[in-house]
């Protein structure tokens, strides 16, 4: 699961990592607002990849005007097939210099890679390969772990003395807290600044493993839980337990899930439909499995969420809905043209059918 930057950067403000003030906007409106209280601004779009700059995704204004003009430009964009749907609206920093710093897993090592980098802002694999004598990289042995005398060797490396070395120090020993304690399989800085005299994380990212999501919490108040894999079918469930179930039956069946979206419990079709178009968004999608078992969550409210993005949605639909005011849904849904499964491994079956003849 991929988090978007703002999402990444308030872990970071959590663990006392250093970031610009910012806040995050929905409409060219709301950009405009934020920038009023914080002159010149960096408008950054939130999208779940990497190199927004060069794609044209990262846009300094110096005025609000020009952020209402320049984020309904943004809010208008794709990049790389994702729609841009929020802006992260930032105080501008004066960079002094660029570093990068970032910890990965070695699966075949089954260790934490951390690596810092005298160079940063551009991709890490470029740097790796003209100026491989500016990056450091430290195995971290499982049982022995990251102390702060090894966020100082890679401070060290960077250059760095005096506040900004323990200012950076403390920052590097932070990303492995959060690294381990999310579950995370990238921590990543790129850049790590230095602005005004102090060290920033200009940029964050942080992917947390898929296997732990189930753990990890993102939910709260925020986005709803969002998981990325790697196949072509899109899942809309109600619940953790069922979002398994689903995922188990489709591969169970041949086909391989895109990713899921869990709407909870009790979703109106407020919920449903930016659920909708939410998974419709990302490229791989073919079809779309929404499999719904109404408890506090109605049918009709589900129905009617999904006639409401219907408009927007291209991709063909396959919906499985039992439970809660069941008859009401699919008679909204037969009325707006869509047939409704009842049993879960057909609904599976003729999703994973329609897959196949999209990919053809
Ligand atoms: P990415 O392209 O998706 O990795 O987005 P980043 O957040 O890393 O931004 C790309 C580049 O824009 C950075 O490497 C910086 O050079 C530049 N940038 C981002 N924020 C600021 C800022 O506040 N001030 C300045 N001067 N440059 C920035
Ligand atoms: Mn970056």
């Amino acid at each position: 699961m991929n988090l978007l930057e703002y999402e990444s950067k308030r872990i970071f403000q959590e663990y006392g990592i250093p970031i610009p003030k910012g806040k995050i906007a929905g409409s060219p409106e709301e950009a405009g607002e934020i920038a009023e209280n914080l002159g010149e601004v960096v408008l950054k779009a939130q999208v779940q990849v990497g190199g927004r700059g060069k794609a044209g995704g990262i846009k300094f204004v110096s005025s609000p005007e020009e952020a209402v003009r320049v984020a309904e430009e943004l809010l208008d964009m794709q990049i790389k097939g994702f729609k841009v749907e929020k802006l992260l609206v930032e105080e501008k920093l004066k960079i002094e210099k660029e570093f990068y710093a970032g910890i990965t897993v070695d699966r075949a090592k089954g260790k934490a890679v951390f690596m810092v980098s005298r160079e940063g802002g551009v991709d890490i694999e470029e740097i790796a390969k003209k100026s491989p004598e500016k990056i450091l990289t430290l195995k971290i042995h499982t049982l022995r772990d990251f102390y702060p005398y090894h966020a100082r060797e890679l401070a060290s490396f960077l250059g760095l003395s005096g506040e900004n070395f323990k200012q950076a120090s403390k920052v590097l020993l932070s990303l492995y807290k959060l690294f381990k304690e999310k579950d995370a399989t990238l921590a990543e800085i790129n850049p790590l600044v230095i602005a005004n005299g102090r060290i920033y994380a200009a940029d964050a990212k942080i992917v947390v493993d898929e296997d732990a999501w189930f753990r990890q919490d993102f939910s709260k108040g925020k986005d709803l839980p969002y998981v990325e894999l790697s196949g072509n079918i899109g899942c809309i469930v109600n619940g953790a337990g069922l979002a398994m179930a689903t995922m188990d039956t489709i591969k169970h069946l041949g086909g391989e899930p895109a990713n899921f979206l869990d709407i909870g419990g009790g979703a109106g079709s407020d919920v449903m439909e930016k659920a909708l178009k939410r998974v419709a968004s990302h490229p791989n999608v073919r079809v779309i499995l929404i499999n719904i078992l109404g408890g506090i969550t109605r049918c009709d409210e589900i129905a009617k969420g999904i006639v409401e993005a219907s408009s927007e949605i291209e991709k063909p639909l396959v919906v499985r809905l039992r439970g809660t005011k069941e008859k009401e849904g699919v008679e909204i849904l037969r009325k707006a043209g869509y047939a409704v499964e009842r049993d879960m491994i057909k609904a599976c079956e003729i999703a994973i059918a329609r897959a196949k003849e999209a990919g053809e």
